[in-house]
Order: structure tokens, then sequence, then C-alpha cells
């Protein structure tokens, strides 16, 4: 046994500290990002959220409302592969949609199927595992790297630098960071395991960088200013699931429920998602998610500019003209008791 003494940091733990800026309004703030990626070499423009690839929140209806503020959508995995080919095949927002698939046989073989039926016309997917600490996880990822040279891969989850250099040699362009911090996930509390995020999110960064490569911080974020942690803390891409739910673009029904309006979340490893998908809960596992009712909201752009908002106003306090040069300008000051005005304990 070996215990970590040194000091982790969670999104709450910390604020940004103002700096002397020449910046005159935050209109003058540019948060789009571009990148070159290591291993596909594609180009990308655009700013760097993306909706989660949850059944709830990553779907066709989200990606078209994202697609005009140049925001990314990962696609949940459960769509039919011919929907998939309609959707990647006839859409113009088909460029900023990430494909998401596991590693199982099934998953690879859907893919290849999907593929072929839209010609090159996907350009970015996400394979997404739990657990991205196993050895299949990443022989999965150096196959397909070697099968689709072309193809943007984001993958993951993982939370330390060494897993991270380990992915990107395997081939990832973007890693994914994050295990234990979503708003839906009880992960932490079924198995002990985790990482305070905004840790992570620094030495994933830290790790990626050195080699070339990106990260995408992936959950924790309960509010816009958790967004501009992440960003300067040195995250490429954020990653977004419970700060997108209740939203007309979500699945599901709206719930009436004492005079009000609210819509079903859930995390993919919930009952509620097993038992939609996988027919219940193996005997072997246990649920990793819960289930929650969250406010009907109407229409994501709201949201979406509230988001966009905070974060070019974080970029204004500490004189960062562009979302690039904010990490530079960070400089976080550790706080006693939560940062944040409302932070949601469930995560
Ligand atoms: P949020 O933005 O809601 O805090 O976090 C979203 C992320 O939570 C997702 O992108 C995914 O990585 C993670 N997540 C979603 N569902 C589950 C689940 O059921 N269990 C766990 N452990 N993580 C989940």
């Amino acid at each position: 046994m070996h215990i970590d003494q040194e000091i982790k940091l969670d999104f709450a733990d910390v604020l940004i500290r103002p700096k002397r800026s020449a910046l005159p309004s935050r209109a003058e703030v540019d948060i789009r990002r571009e990148f070159v990626f290591k291993h596909s070499q594609r180009r990308y423009r655009g700013i760097p959220i993306i909706a989660a690839n949850m059944d709830t929140i990553g779907t066709f209806e989200m990606a078209l409302a994202l697609a005009p503020f140049e925001l990314s959508v990962a696609l949940h995995k459960h769509y039919r592969e011919d929907e998939l080919v309609r959707f990647f095949s006839s859409l113009e927002v088909k460029s900023s949609a990430f494909y998401s698939m596991g590693i199982t046989k099934p998953d690879h073989e859907k893919f290849e199927r999907v593929a072929s039926g839209t010609g090159e016309a996907i350009e970015y997917v996400c394979i997404d595992v739990a657990n991205g600490y196993t050895e299949s996880f990443v022989k999965f990822v150096e196959k397909f790297r070697e099968a689709y040279p072309k193809l943007t891969i984001m993958a993951g989850n993982v939370v330390t630098g060494e897993m991270t250099e380990e992915m990107i040699l395997s081939g990832v362009d973007i890693v994914k960071v994050g295990i234990g911090p979503g708003s839906v996930c009880t992960t932490r509390s079924m198995t002990g395991v985790g990482y305070p995020q905004l840790s992570a999110v620094i030495e994933c960064a830290d790790a990626a960088h050195g080699l070339g490569g990106l990260i995408c911080a992936d959950g924790g974020c309960t509010a816009p200013g958790d967004l501009a942690k992440a960003f300067g803390g040195g995250a490429d891409f954020v990653m977004l699931g419970g700060m997108l739910a209740g939203h007309a673009e979500c699945s599901g029904d709206v719930i009436e429920k004492h005079g009000k309006q609210y819509k079903r979340f859930y995390g993919m490893s919930s009952r509620a998602a097993m038992e939609k998908y996988a027919g219940g809960i193996a005997q072997y596992r246990a649920a990793e998610g819960r289930e929650t009712l969250v406010e009907y909201r109407g229409p994501v752009a709201a949201t979406v500019q509230e988001i966009l908002g905070g974060v070019r106003s974080a970029c204004t306090y500490v004189g960062a003209r562009k979302l690039k040069e904010l990490t530079k300008r960070t400089t976080f000051v550790r706080v006693s008791g939560r940062a944040n005005d409302s932070f949601d304990e469930s995560g």
C-alpha cells in the first residue's frame, strides 16, 4: 500500500486569480481554438466544448443546435446503423460530430459498416470505456489507429500522466480525462476509485502536451467557471453532460410533476441505462451511475450563450485575448471550503 501525500484538487477547491489586463471588453476575446491533430493530421477550428456521449445528451438534435455555435457533440453509441449513416452522410454538422463506440467486436463491426456506408464522412471517433487502464483497451486503440490512420481519435478515460502518454503513443489524438467526477456518476462511492478532476486535468495535459497530444476534460463541470478552470488547467477540450441536461434537444419526454416540468437524466452505467440497453444489470456488476430529474430548460441555445459568456469573461479577468492564452495566464488560488456559489454534492 502507498499513500500519495500530494494534495489533489477539484474545480471547487480553487478560484482563478484576476490579473492586470489591457482587454477593454469581453467582446474582444476569441474563444475558438485551432489544432492540427498529432496522428490524423487533420485541422480543427471551433469552440472546444463537446456534448457528452450519453444517450440523453449526445443526440442528433443537440448536434444540430450546437453546430452554429461551433461546439461539437459526441453522439451516443446507441443509435441504429441506418440512423448514423443518414446523419453522417447528409448533414453539414457531421464534421463536428464524434462517432462513439466501445471496444467490443460488435462495436468495431458496427463502426466498419457505418463508416463504409458514409464514405469518408466520419472524421472524429470517440472510443469510450469507463476504465482506460486495461490492456485490452490499449490494444484495441493501437489496432484501430493502424486501421484508420486518417481518423481523429479521442479515447479514454484515464486520469494520470503515464497512461495519457501511453494513449498518445498508441495513436490517440485527444485523451479523455476523468474517472469519477461526473454529475450522475457513482464510481467514487461504489468503488472508492477516482482522482480529483482539476489535478487530473493539469497532470494529463502536461503529459499530453509534452508529446504533441491533446486532452479533453470529461466530467465535473457544474457551472461556466468550472470550464474556465479546466481550460486554465490546460484542457484543450471540455466535455459536458449535466450542464447540457434538461433541454429540448435532449432525448426523452418532458415530465410534469407538482406543476413543474422535468426531463430524465441518468448515467450511462446507471440501472436505468442498463435496463434500457442491456436488459438489466449483469450479475457480476453494480450500477455506477444514478438517475435524476432535471428541471426542463427549453432550447439549449440560451445555456450555451451563458457558458460561452462565462468563459469569455474569465479570459477578460486574466487578460487572455484568446482562449489559448488562458492557461498561461492562470494562477489558481486554493480556497478553504467550496469555491462555487452552488455545488451539486452528488457528483
Ligand atoms: P458531467 O458533465 O455530467 O459532470 O459528466 C459527464 C461525464 O460523466 C460523461 O462524459 C461520462 O464520462 C461520465 N458518465 C456518464 N454516465 C456515467 C455513469 O453512469 N457512471 C460513471 N462512472 N460515469 C458516467
